[in-house]
């Protein structure tokens, strides 16, 4: 399964996109809402080798997203994210957005549930993230490359999915920690956040998880050679990424670069019906519909100036 949402989710975005905001924000996943290869070994290896069946295994992200949401201390997460989950789970109440969802290029379907789940958890909405596609979701294996991040990814993931598709590129932020995806040509509200490698170590996020596991039955030699393995990895990872900063206290608890950037794209008017071609057809959505001249060669320069550092 690569997409979880309720049909309550669903009828909800839709309800939200015909009242006129079939605006969507999007989030990469790894070093731009958090990091969490730390996590892969709960998500992904530990139901696999204890042989869990799909509901259980559901049931055991589910158990581990509740856990982890409200260990802020493990730093898993970006600090001030809290700030930006109000302020969109506030646009959606008021329908300025249809919702937000994940586009990873990240192949672990168990992380990125994970992460969309902690996420609703936080914001208090469970329907606010409504889904998380990941490198190898089916809509993304349809529009060629699947590392690409383009528009049509984007609309091929949400009309699959059965949410309501964008009608300007205008209608989508998308929030990166990398500037040279094709959609950051494609849309005004491309917006390149500083990358978040902050690192907790397997050893802190098993301390957190310990109860949580016990309690689920998993039997105890599984356990102890998921982890021996899963550190042997963490201490080869870590001696040849030397951008990860390991646990220490984050440079900064400011989210401003995601909160201006929602700002500026919250007002931004939404499509209308005065606004409609004569014909009565909706503007075409293009490749470049909606990026402004000024807006290109500003984030040419950006992408210039990040590619020098
Ligand atoms: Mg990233």
């Amino acid at each position: 399964m690569t997409v979880v949402r309720s049909n309550k989710q669903t009828a909800a975005a839709t309800a939200t996109a015909k009242a006129g905001a079939a605006r969507w924000v999007g989030f990469d996943m790894d070093e731009c809402l958090g990091s969490f290869m730390p996590i892969w070994p709960f998500c992904e290896v530990l139901p696999n080798e204890a042989n869990l069946g799909p509901e259980d295994k559901r049931a055991w992200l589910r158990r581990l997203a509740e856990t982890l949401a409200s260990r802020r201390e493990l730093w898993l997460f970006r600090p001030g994210l809290d700030l930006l989950l109000d302020m969109l789970r506030s646009a959606k109440e008021r329908k300025a957005i249809a919702g937000c969802f994940i586009l990873t290029n990240n192949g672990s379907w168990e992380i990125a549930e994970v992460v969309r789940h902690i996420l609703n958890i936080r914001s208090g909405d469970a329907g606010l993230f409504v889904a998380a596609w990941h490198r190898y979701t089916p809509c993304r294996r349809k529009t060629g490359s699947i590392l690409t991040k383009d528009l049509t990814t984007v609309q091929a993931c949400l009309r699959t999915s059965g949410l309501p598709t964008l009608h300007r590129a205008s209608d989508l932020l998308f929030y990166d920690d990398y500037a040279d995806h094709v959609l950051a040509d494609e849309i005004p509200h491309y917006t390149t956040v500083s990358a978040y490698t902050h690192y907790t170590p397997i050893a802190l996020v098993y301390k957190e998880l310990k109860p949580a596991i016990d309690r689920f039955g998993f039997p105890r030699a599984v356990v102890q050679e998921v982890l021996t393995q899963a550190e042997k990895y963490e201490d080869r990872d870590l001696k040849t990424d030397k951008t990860l900063r390991v646990y220490s206290p984050p440079a900064s608890m400011d989210a401003a670069e995601f909160t201006e950037a929602l700002g500026r794209f919250l007002s931004t008017p939404v499509l209308t019906a005065a606004r409609k071609q004569p014909n009565g057809t909706a503007t075409r959505l293009t490749r470049r519909t909606g990026t402004t001249t000024q807006g290109r060669t500003a984030k040419t320069a950006r992408r210039r100036r990040l590619s020098k550092n």
